[in-house]
């Protein structure tokens, strides 16, 4: 039966990651990963996360299966931080959301409900985007193509092409956007642009998919939902995949929803409904732990403000190694202008390394970034940057 099987090509990030493991210099440091680390170069378990999970463990509750759909209070959650408190369109009845596995987990579901409605269609993604976005809507059996975005010369946005791609693609084209902290590039739109943007996709009848991984790492939870906010305004169906794995540390507890935004009140429950089979048909229902988790600090006073604080502290941390890379290769007399790190949001920065410069870094100073030159800036901290520094330094003189 498996006779005809071929070895799949590896995942990059994760043979990374191995190489790394296996190199024994004690300085090595690894800027590969996508996950937040802390000054002690730790994966942190946030103190909201803690006590939830002691209440949780308190309340020695059964382990019943969830609604197809997922828990009530987390999904009426997820809609808050997308849409804001006391939000006139979650009132309306029009939103619904189903909590998912992880925001890749939100992507797929999507993914798979939007080939049964428009099995024409095709999707455009970033150029560059989140490697797996590709091959989740291929999977999907969708066409994927992509559109301008990144402009190499400018370290910046390529928005005149942006735009002119999306006004080239024909209706209903799936257009996947990254809400804020664009990854790969840490490059986003600015509020003007994104306006400009929300035109199109609303003019050529473009379907938005928003994919929103980083909430609470750019400038803060209200201000990263701004984009969400404004293709709302704008009266727009859409979906929508959030991403807890980063905001709350847990990754691995594969915590995300899938939000759509009908037309109707009368639409949704229709829409609901066959979603539902999708997932039915997929995993039946969501797992219990992290869902309770972060229902429990999103819906908790108290543990929101300490998970606002801890995330708000994260996102200031970052700031802070984006500051001092950039001082630190002046000080090591880089004459390169490194300043758009400073402008870039989220945990990512493209910055501008080329693969030989990636390739040295490596070899010689026992620094993994990706060949591409995206470095995990929140994998940077006060025992490493000067080291980073300096030798990106040496690969660049
Ligand atoms: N979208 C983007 C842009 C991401 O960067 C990631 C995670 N790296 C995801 C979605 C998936 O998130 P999760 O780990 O929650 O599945």
């Amino acid at each position: 039966l498996f006779e005809s099987v071929e070895l799949a090509p590896r995942d990059p990030i994760l043979g990374l990651n191995e190489q790394y493991n296996a190199d024994t210099r004690a300085g090595k440091v690894n800027l590969g990963v996508g996950v937040y680390y802390d000054d002690g170069g730790r994966l942190p378990l946030l103190q909201a996360v803690r006590k939830a999970e002691i209440a949780r463990l308190d309340a020695a509750a059964a382990r019943g299966y969830l609604p197809i759909e997922g828990i009530a209070g987390y999904n009426k959650a997820a809609q808050t931080l997308l849409f804001g408190a006391g939000s006139p369109l979650m009132a309306s009845g029009r939103v619904l959301t189903a909590q998912a596995l992880g925001g890749t987990g939100a992507l797929k579901i999507g993914a798979d409900f939007l080939k049964q409605l428009l099995p024409n269609s095709r999707v455009v993604i970033s150029d560059p985007s989140w490697e797996n976005h590709r091959a989740l809507f291929e999977r999907a059996g969708f066409p994927v193509d992509t559109y301008p975005y990144y402009d190499a010369a400018s370290h910046g946005l390529d928005f005149a092409g942006m735009l002119a791609g999306l006004r080239a693609l024909p209706e209903q084209t799936i257009v996947v956007l990254h809400a804020c902290c664009h990854n790969p590039t840490g490059i986003d739109p600015t509020f003007e642009q994104w306006q400009q943007i929300v035109q199109v996709v609303k003019d050529r009848n473009l379907v938005p998919f928003l994919d929103i991984a980083y909430q609470g790492f750019g400038d803060g939870l209200e201000e990263d939902a701004s984009v969400v906010r404004l293709f709302a305004e704008h009266d727009l169906t859409m979906l929508i995949s959030s991403s807890f794995s980063k905001s709350f540390s847990l990754y691995g507890e594969r915590v995300g929803a899938l939000t759509l935004v009908s037309s109707s009140k009368e639409e949704a429950t229709r829409v609901l409904s066959q979603l539902k089979r999708v997932i039915r048909t997929n995993y039946s229902n969501p797992p219990t732990h992290g869902g309770t988790v972060v229902s429990t600090v999103l819906n908790t006073p108290e543990l929101y403000t300490l998970w606002a604080t801890e995330l708000a502290g994260m996102r200031e941390r970052i700031r802070s190694m984006r500051i001092q890379l950039v001082e630190k290769l002046k000080e090591h007399g880089v004459k390169q202008n490194f300043d758009f790190v400073l402008k870039q949001r989220g945990m990512f920065s493209y910055s501008g390394l080329t693969a030989p410069q990636v390739d040295r870094l490596r070899d010689e100073y026992g620094i993994y970034a990706i060949s591409s030159g995206r470095i995990c800036v929140a994998a940077l901290n006060t025992g490493n940057i000067d080291y980073v520094a300096a030798s990106i330094a040496k690969v660049l003189a």
